[in-house]
């Protein structure tokens, strides 16, 4: 029997989208991820027979078929949903475009227009991809989106959150990355190696994600 029929099937966890932080009940911050990628990630890792499970920031796009999908809102949210699904061994792919700050507090009520404008005090949500590479229970493969030294910050931010890969690609003018069409990206692992993948779908680099991940063990 070939080799990669007898590998047992490690679970996926995967997740998508944008998160929302809550300025007051009608209001939040947020950012253009649309989910493309990491539903397509999903939906590729239940067709190779992985048990699959997506915590998905808000999104257009309809449930995957035989994917456990759980939606969130909030970066919060997402760590709470993450931490307690990422069981050791699991097979990590963190896609989401995680909101890097959320207002100090939400607003009970809907903020009133001031002549004095507003000031909204930010902070730091905590990094979740980092929280599970120190772990070191699972693979871990990130994303990072990124609008200058591309490779520099990928293979920073490979080394500061202890990844297996991260995804890289370069926000650009006329390379539009949110939502679907054709997209480069950059691959690099732990041991250094670097592929650079031009004109893809996200559907095309999701197999080659999930091929590549398949060569890590934990
Ligand atoms: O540091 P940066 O936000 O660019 O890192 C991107 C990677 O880290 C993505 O894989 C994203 O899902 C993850 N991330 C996270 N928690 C955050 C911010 C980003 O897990 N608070």
């Amino acid at each position: 029997m070939a080799n990669t029929r007898r590998k047992k099937m490690i679970p996926v966890l995967v997740t998508a989208g944008p998160t929302r932080e809550k300025i007051d009940p009608v209001r939040f911050i947020s950012n253009y991820s649309t989910g493309t990628f990491g539903y397509a990630i999903a939906r590729e890792a239940f067709r190779r027979g992985h048990d699959v499970t997506l915590v998905s920031g808000p999104t257009h796009i309809a449930s995957p078929r035989g994917v456990r999908l759980l939606k969130i809102e909030t970066a919060l949210e997402m760590r709470r949903e993450v931490l307690k699904r990422a069981k050791p061994g699991t097979l990590v792919i963190m896609a989401a475009a995680v909101c890097d700050w959320a207002p100090m507090k939400m607003a009970a009520g809907k903020i009133k227009r001031k002549s004095s404008g507003l000031s909204i005090k930010l902070k730091e949500n905590p990094d979740i991809l980092k929280e599970l590479g120190q772990s070191r229970k699972n693979i871990l493969v990130g994303f990072a989106l990124e609008t200058e030294d591309l490779e520099k910050n990928a293979l920073e931010k490979l080394k500061k959150k202890q990844l297996d890969m991260v995804v890289a690609n370069k926000l650009t003018k006329k390379n539009v990355l949110f939502g679907s069409g054709a997209t480069d990206v950059v691959i690099i692992d732990r041991f250094g190696r670097k592929t650079v993948y031009r004109g893809r779908t996200k559907q095309e680099l999701a197999k080659i994600i999930l091929d590549k991940a398949s060569n890590f063990n934990i």
